[in-house]
Order: structure tokens, then sequence, then C-alpha cells
């Protein structure tokens, strides 16, 4: 049952060609991954405006390829570039793609509905029939719809399974019923969708009835879904997380799993990052204080972000960093009604992030009543977040939610250690420490609130105090396996069982 897969990842993102967010690095990653593993991935991405074809060497594969779109067709023209040895199909159209923009225009329906069937489209000309289609987010999610209608009886997709990975559920391609006819489903009218609970704080309540949700088809059509944490699998079934679509995750709960993302430790790495002071690596850190300093070869980069962010030069103050966009989901709220007596503590701060005007604006006066102790910089500036990740002592990411969350991995990949809000990819990879046992990895805090958070810092703070506790918390995250190779092997398990169920047929 080892046979090699053929896989179609579908994703709107992806690196190398165009990034957004974080579903870029997975859909540019994985594949990547699992082609090391000896499956035959592909990728399948439109073709945006900024793409420029030069650079990633494109090549026509198919010109004037007849696509579906409402009572009429549309032509698109299918481009090939292979990335390390990887083919990518990008989907290219005059009418949808050909702007500057990503996301962000009235017809996003209708533009990502044109891609998927573009790329379905696209496999049978080109006769390359996957075993597995694997669908990511709204963009992508009526291919399982579709798979399960109007395909049904093709005999080209008659194997192929469909996985579909939810990376964040707060977006959820919400359109009007025309998009139906556009997508050829109108014959099959709504889905009845749940009625609409109560509102939630900070949540919206709009009535889903009478309207479109991709991101719903793709749950409830697709052979398995995931999420991109364990954790945030089980969290969605509820109320709290489920941004209203818990009733049809409950409804599929047999079919939902969490796989954690991976991280690039190519790209992430300090004993090779250019950006940083001082290139280290975990066994310098073994060797006694008096030979690498206080933290061994880290304390050069602390005392440089020290410089960087105008706070005193002090190698034994504890140091917390973060790095963040500044929003709700990510904790600022109870970030901000602790910072006074977060300020009263023996430590510095260095934020770096964007976002929310409101959040710009306190942060620019925490900056002036607390200058010397923290430091604040409103921007999006990788070089520096480098810099953070690799001086801070600690890293802190007191997420509402968070489905999987990079910084926590990149940060204790670098030696920072984690001080999280026990919630989805952070509940998977960080374990509070015990002092009891000596079990764990950084320090997690459960209820989310402003005293919650408090007490875990200065859980962090008397720990910090004791530098062999420290470091070998410092060792534990820089040793630990949050790399693509792991979450890849379990992606490849995710599709066998999505080909399992594809064949006994739900
Ligand atoms: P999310 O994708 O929800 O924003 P993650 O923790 O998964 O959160 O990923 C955030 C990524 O973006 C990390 O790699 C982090 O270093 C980076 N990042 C966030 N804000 C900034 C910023 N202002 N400058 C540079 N990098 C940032």
């Amino acid at each position: 049952m080892d046979e090699t897969l053929k896989i179609l990842l579908v994703a709107s993102e992806a690196v190398p060609f165009a990034k957004v967010g974080g579903l870029a690095d997975v859909a540019g990653s994985l594949p990547k991954a699992l082609r090391r593993l000896g499956h035959d991935a592909r990728l399948a991405l439109p073709k945006y405006g900024r793409i420029n074809e030069a650079e990633f060497g494109l090549r026509k594969v198919l010109d004037s390829l007849p696509v579906p779109a409402g009572s009429d067709q549309e032509l698109a023209s299918i481009f090939e570039s292979v990335v390390e040895g990887m083919p990518a199909y990008l989907v290219g159209s005059d009418k949808y793609f050909d702007r500057e923009e990503v996301y962000g225009y009235d017809d996003d329906g209708e533009r990502f509905v044109f891609f998927c069937r573009a790329a379905l489209e696209m496999l049978k000309k080109l006769d390359w029939r996957p075993d597995v289609i694997h669908c990511n987010d709204w963009h992508t999610g009526i291919i399982p719809n579709w798979l399960k209608i109007i395909y049904k009886d093709d005999p080209f997709f008659a194997d192929a399974a469909t996985v579909f990975t939810i990376h964040n559920l707060a977006y959820q391609g919400i359109f009007g019923p025309e998009l139906l006819e556009f997508a050829d489903l109108a014959d099959y009218g709504l889905i009845p969708l749940p009625p609409s609970p109560p509102k939630l704080e900070g949540r919206g309540g709009d009535d889903l009835s009478g309207l479109v949700v991709l991101m719903a088809r793709g749950i409830l059509f697709a052979d398995v879904i995931n999420t991109v944490s364990e954790k945030y699998a089980q969290e969605i079934l509820t109320p709290e997380y489920g941004e209203r679509l818990d009733p049809i995750l409950v409804q599929r709960q047999d079919r939902l799993f969490g796989i954690l993302n991976g991280l690039d430790y190519e790209v992430w790495n300090p004993a090779t990052d250019p950006h940083i002071a001082v290139n280290y690596d975990v066994a310098p850190l073994l060797s006694p204080p008096t030979l690498g300093g206080r933290k061994g070869g880290r304390v050069g980069n602390k005392l440089a972000l020290q410089r960087k962010a105008e706070l005193p030069l002090d190698a034994d103050l504890l140091l917390i960093g973060m790095i963040s966009r500044l929003a709700d989901q990510k904790g600022f709220d109870i970030l901000v009604e602790a910072i006074d007596e977060l300020m009263e503590l023996d430590l510095q701060f260095v934020l770096l992030g964007t976002g929310e005007e409101r959040y710009h604006r306190i942060f620019a006066n925490v900056a002036g009543k607390y200058q010397g102790q923290a430091a604040i910089f409103l921007k999006f500036d990788p070089a520096l977040a480098r810099r953070i990740y690799a001086g801070s002592d600690a890293f802190l990411m007191p997420s509402r939610y968070e489905p999987c969350g990079l910084g926590q991995m990149i940060a204790m990949r670098y030696g920072s250690v984690p001080i999280v809000r026990s919630t989805g990819g952070l509940a998977d990879t960080v374990k509070d420490y015990d002092p009891a046992t000596g079990q764990g990895n950084g320090f997690a805090f459960s209820d989310y609130s402003e005293e919650a958070l408090l007490a875990a810092v200065e859980r962090a703070l008397k720990v910090y105090r004791r530098q062999d506790t420290w470091r070998t918390l410092m060792e534990r995250g820089m040793r630990a396996d949050f790399s693509w190779q792991a979450s890849a092997r379990k992606y490849v398990e995710l599709y066998r069982q999505a080909l399992k169920f594809r064949q006994g047929g739900p």
C-alpha cells in the first residue's frame, strides 16, 4: 500500500510565485517535501499579473483551453514552470488574473471558481491523472463539490480523491447565489447551512442562508478535511472557534484531521542566517557559559538587538520579543490590558508588527511611556524579525486562536523560549515547563486573560534566573523537529485515508 502517489496541490497563492500569507508557504513547501518522499506532487495556481514570465521560466503548455463559465465558456492559457524539479501549472486569463493584486476584487468568487474549473479541465487535456487533488481554503472549496456532482460520472476523475485543508476558517468565500450559475451548479441549489447562531464576541453573526459559502462546500464534499494543527481541528468543532461553521464540521467530524505545518529549516537557520549579528548553532550552547557568554553564541545577537532598539545593553535582563500582525486574533487586547503591569517586571520588551490602526496608536504610546524598556517597531521588516528571533530570550504569542502559528516554531529554532496561550498550533508545539518534572519547552497559559498572561511571564522570569534550566529549554526548542519532512509524511497518510474513503464511497 505504499505505491507512489500523484498529487495536485491547488492553491490561490504559493511561494515563490505569489505570497500574501502563510498559505503561500505551505503551498510552496509541501509539494517539494512530498517529492522528496518520492511522490509526484505538482502545483496549480493562478498566473497573476505580478508573476514575471521570464523570472520563472514560464512555458505555455496549453493555449485557448475552453473552460465552462456559466452558460458560456472562457478561454484559459496554461503555463508551466519547473521549481526545483516540481512542475507548477499557472492558469492564465486576461479577464481574471491579469491584475496586480491577488485578492480584493468584486469578482473574486468568479475568479477563483474559474481558476478551479480551469485546473480540472487542464488535467484532462494534459492527460495527467492525479490520485489526490489537494484543495486549500475557500478559493478551492468548489472542487470537492464538483467532483461529487458535475464530474461524478467522468471516468477521468473516477478514482481521484479530494483533500480540503483549512488554513484560516475566518475567511470563508461568501458570495451571492448567482455564483452557482457561474459554477454550473444552479440546478443543485444552495446547500442548507446552519441557522445563524447568536453573535459571538468579536465575530460576525450574519445569516448564511441564501448565500454561497465556498469554504462550507469544501468541508461538506471533500473526502477528507484537515486543519493545520491537531488542537485547532478539535477547537473548530465548538461555537467559540467554529466561525459559524462548527455544526457542519461536527457533521463531518470523522473526516476531520489535524496536521501541523512544517518550517523550512533551510530558510530559518541561525547557523547561516545572513541578517543576524552572530551566527550560532545549538552545539556551542552546550559549551560552558564562560566560553560563549551567558547564553552561548546568542549573546552577541541580544546586545545587537538592544543597540538597535535603543535599550540598555544588558545580557542578564530577560528580553521578550514579539513579531505579529497587530490584530485581536493575536492576543493584543489582553496584552494591552497587561502592559503596565508587565512593564513593572524586570524585563525588556521588543515588538515588531503592523495591522489595526488602533493598535498602532496604543503601542506608539507604550513606546513613549516606557522608553528604555520597551521598543516598538510599527512596520513590516523581515530582516529585523530575524534579529528579534535571534536576540530575544523569550518570544510572546498570546493568541486568542492560532490555526498553526509559525512564530513560535521559528523562535524555538532560534533558541528564544516561547511564552504562548495554549490554543491551536501553539498548544501542539509548546508544552508548559513543569519545575516538578523538568518537562516542557516553554511557558503556556490557558485562560484568555490578562492575569494568565502575566502569570506566565512571571513564571518565565523565575526560570530565567536559573541559567542551566533556561539553557535546557532553549536547547529543547532548537533540537525539536518541526520540519516539513515530518509533516509531509503525515499528509501522505492523509492522502491514503482520502483514497480509502473515496473507494468506499460516502
Ligand atoms: P499569521 O500567518 O497568522 O500572521 P504566523 O505566526 O503563522 O502568523 O506567521 C507570521 C509570520 O510573519 C512569521 O514568519 C513572522 O515572523 C512574520 N511577520 C509577522 N509580522 C511581521 C513584521 N511586522 N515584520 C516581519 N515579519 C513579520
